[in-house]
C-alpha cells in the first residue's frame, strides 16, 4: 500500500491482548487491540488519523489547525495536544453550551489553551461546516494560515491512519501466530472503520471487517464509508469497488442516542471491568462491544474465531453523569 509521509507521535504497534475470561464465556476467541494506549494526552484513536492529516497541514505551510466535535470529544482533545506538540495554535468548535461541566476532554482542551467557541447542538448539526469556514476566513484575516480539519478526521488523508493499521495487525498476526477472521471497530464517524475496511481490502486479507455504530444508522453510514474509499484512493492512488451490501456495519446500539448510557451498557462495561481488568468508555467502545457480545450470542459470528476487537479509546468521556450509574 503506498501511503504518504505522516508524523510519528503515538506509541505504536499498540498491543494486542486475549480477553480470556470473556473469551471462555462466548465460545469464542476475543483479542483487543489497545488503541486506548497509543498515548496520553493523545490517547486513542484519533491521533492515528492525526498523524496523516497534521502532516498534510504542515506541508502546506499551516499554522492553525481548526476542527470540531461534542463536548466531550476525544478528537479535538487530541487535535489540541498535536497542535501544542508542534507549536501551532488551535481552535475547537464544540457541540455545547456554556453550563457544559468543565471536565474530561472539555478540561483537556482548556489546560492545553486551545481556543474554544461553545455551539448550540441545532446549530452546530445544520452549520458547522460553514461555522468552521467562517473561522478560517477571520483567522486569514489575522495574517494565520489555518487547516481545517472535519469532524473525528473522518476524511480521505485521516482514514489512511487505519489503512496503515492494517499493516501492523498483519504483521502482528505473524508474530502472534494468530489469524483473526473478524475485525470489529466502533463506528462514529466512519473514518476508523473505513481505514479498516480500505486497508483489509487492498492487502487482500480475508477477515471480515464490522463496524458497530454508536450514532445515526448504518445506512448513513455505508453511504459516508463508500465516499471515503474514494479519499483515501486520492492518497493511495488506488481505487477499490466495493458494493454498499458488502460493508458489514451492524446496526442496533445506539442505546438511548449519542453519548446517552443507559444502565444495560453502564452494568456490561462494569462486568467487563472486573472479569478482565479492562475499562471501556461509555460513548463508544462500551456500546460497541456491547453490541458485539449480543450479536456473538446471536449467531453473526458463527463463522468467525478469533475476533479481534480495537478499543478505540474514550477515558476521559466518563463524564459526571455515567459516572453516577456506576453502581
Ligand atoms: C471517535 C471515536 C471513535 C469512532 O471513530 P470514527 O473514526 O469517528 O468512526 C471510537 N472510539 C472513540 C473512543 C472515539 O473517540
Amino acid at each position: 500500500m503506498r501511503l504518504p509521509e505522516k508524523f510519528n507521535f503515538a506509541n505504536l504497534p499498540t498491543k494486542i491482548e486475549k480477553l480470556s475470561r470473556l473469551s471462555e464465556e462466548l465460545g469464542k476467541e476475543i483479542y483487543i487491540k489497545r488503541d486506548d494506549q497509543t498515548g496520553g494526552e493523545i490517547s486513542g484513536n484519533k491521533i492515528r488519523k492525526l498523524e496523516y492529516a497534521v502532516r498534510e497541514a504542515i506541508d502546506n505551510g499551516c499554522n492553525y489547525l481548526i476542527t470540531c466535535g461534542g463536548i466531550q470529544s476525544n478528537h479535538a482533545r487530541a487535535t489540541a495536544a498535536v497542535a501544542r506538540k508542534l507549536g501551532m495554535e488551535v481552535y475547537l468548535v464544540l457541540r455545547g453550551n456554556q453550563d457544559s461541566e468543565l471536565e474530561g476532554n472539555y478540561f483537556l482542551d482548556k489546560i492545553l489553551g486551545a481556543k474554544i467557541k461553545l455551539v448550540a447542538p441545532e446549530e452546530f448539526n445544520s452549520h458547522i461546516e460553514n461555522i468552521m469556514e467562517n473561522i478560517k476566513k477571520e483567522l486569514e484575516k489575522e495574517g494565520y494560515k489555518p487547516y481545517i480539519i472535519p469532524m473525528g478526521a473522518s476524511n480521505g488523508v485521516g482514514s489512511l491512519g487505519y489503512c496503515a493499521a492494517v499493516e501492523e495487525i498483519l504483521s502482528q498476526e505473524k508474530e502472534l501466530g494468530i489469524k483473526f477472521d473478524a475485525i470489529v471497530s466502533t463506528v462514529g464517524s466512519g473514518g476508523t472503520y473505513a481505514g479498516l475496511y480500505y486497508g483489509n481490502y487492498i492487502k487482500d486479507n480475508n477477515a471480515v471487517v464490522y463496524g458497530i455504530n454508536i450514532c445515526d444508522d448504518a445506512e448513513y453510514f455505508k453511504n459516508i464509508v463508500l465516499k471515503l474509499f474514494k479519499g483515501i484512493s486520492i492518497y493511495t492512488g488506488e481505487e477499490i469497488h466495493v458494493d454498499k451490501k458488502d460493508i458489514d456495519i451492524l446496526d442496533g446500539y445506539i442505546g438511548s442516542g449519542y453519548a446517552l448510557s443507559n444502565e444495560n451498557e453502564i452494568e456490561f462495561i462494569h462486568k467487563l471491568a472486573k472479569l478482565e481488568g479492562l475499562i471501556l468508555d461509555p460513548v463508544y467502545t462500551g456500546k460497541a462491544m456491547y453490541g458485539l457480545v449480543e450479536e456473538i450470542k446471536k449467531g453473526t459470528f458463527d463463522n468467525h474465531k478469533n475476533i479481534l476487537f480495537i478499543h478505540t479509546g474514550g477515558i476521559f468521556g466518563w463524564n459526571s453523569v455515567a459516572r453516577s450509574m456506576v453502581k
